[in-house]
């Protein structure tokens, strides 16, 4: 089979690899869609570290094509979504039902303690409870399972709910996804911070009720006036200003949430009487629980999530770093590897 190799810092090739074979407890997926992410882009850059060579890729889904002796209810010829992230099911955490922060995870191709290889491959193995049946959801859309369930996650870890009112800063593909969550939460007004016009356009369609140009002026004195207290700020891009920005919009008693991932290692001012003063909190959001995942999958097969407008391109395994690049210049939104001839 083919897959794409990250073999160093900025190296990427294809290259022919032995199928994997299933343990006991896992299947055989023949990929049909992967989509490509900002943490690949991190790693393929060395901004996350990771041990070379790996192969990337953790938002797939695909078709069931080899089952271990021990699975059962899935069969060869299944559609199906994975989840790259397998707990350990054993320490607190996950005892907690805090699988995205056991202590001994693997992730199939994403961030994690151990990385193991993903789904920028024709066939990826992954633990049988690790996969979703997608009924005939095309791949491409299933793709986005996995960043919908971190947007899940991220929107309960944020604490926005009914006429809560919401700035949101970044509206790339996982902001436009973001949007869609707040809004099925009833989360009003939301507005949007964007620098390109054509995803503030899409926000504005996809439920935004301002969209500001942050070029226009201080995009938190704009929010402020348009929308008036900021209950919730959240932060999508992962970096230091706009992290301010998402900050610097949250009122008194509200709640500021960091969705982007940042630069390991990148720090910033926090004046902690503020934070006393205002009973502020600031937040995290890590990757998604194996509860959010499965409230993902059963989103998209009801249609309740656009992600069609949100997959703007369907690529190759060699095309990868090209898409990198057209990601660091916000070309497009969600690229979708198809490993093989996409059935
Ligand atoms: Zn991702
Ligand atoms: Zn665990």
């Amino acid at each position: 089979m083919r897959v794409a190799s990250l073999t160093d810092v900025g190296k990427m090739e294809v290259r022919e690899r032995e199928q994997p074979k299933p343990e006991p407890d896992e299947v055989v997926l023949r990929v049909g869609a992967c989509g490509v992410c900002a943490t690949d882009l991190h790693m393929y850059h060395g901004s996350y570290a990771v041990d070379f060579p790996i192969v990337l890729g953790h938002e797939s889904a695909g078709t069931v094509t080899e089952i271990g002796d021990e699975v059962s209810g899935l069969e060869p010829g299944d559609r199906v979504a994975m989840n790259p992230a397998v707990p350990c099911n054993n320490c607190s955490y996950c005892k907690r039902g805090e699988t995205n922060l056991c202590d001994s995870a693997t992730a199939i191709g994403g961030a994690g303690d151990r990385i193991i290889d993903g789904s920028f491959a024709e066939y990826v193995r992954v633990p049988a409870g690790n996969v979703e049946q997608i009924g005939d959801l095309p791949f491409r859309h299933a793709a986005l399972a996995e960043p919908l369930g971190c947007c899940i996650h991220a929107a309960d870890r944020s604490g926005a709910g009914q006429a809560d009112s919401v700035a949101l800063i970044g509206a790339g593909p996982i902001g436009l996804l973001m949007l869609q969550t707040l809004r099925n939460r009833g989360a009003s007004p939301i507005a949007v911070s964007e620098l390109d016009p054509e995803r503030r356009e899409l926000a504005a369609e996809m439920g935004a009720d301002i969209v500001v140009d942050p070029n226009d002026g201080d995009p938190v004195e704009t929010i402020r006036e348009e929308i008036g207290e900021v209950d919730v700020g959240i932060e999508v891009v992962g970096l230091v200003p706009t992290i301010q920005q998402a900050y610097d919009v949250t009122a008194k008693g509200g709640n500021t949430l960091i969705v982007g991932v940042p630069k390991q290692g990148e720090t910033m001012e926090i004046n902690p009487f503020d934070i006393y003063y205002n009973d502020l909190d600031i937040r995290g959001t890590f990757a998604l629980t194996q509860e959010t995942f499965e409230r993902a999958v059963s989103l998209l097969r009801q249609g309740r999530i656009d992600v069609d407008t949100i997959v703007t391109e369907e690529i190759g395994l060699e095309d990868i770093p090209r898409a990198f690049e057209r990601m660091e210049n916000n070309e497009g939104l969600k690229k979708v590897v198809v490993p093989g001839d996409g059935e």
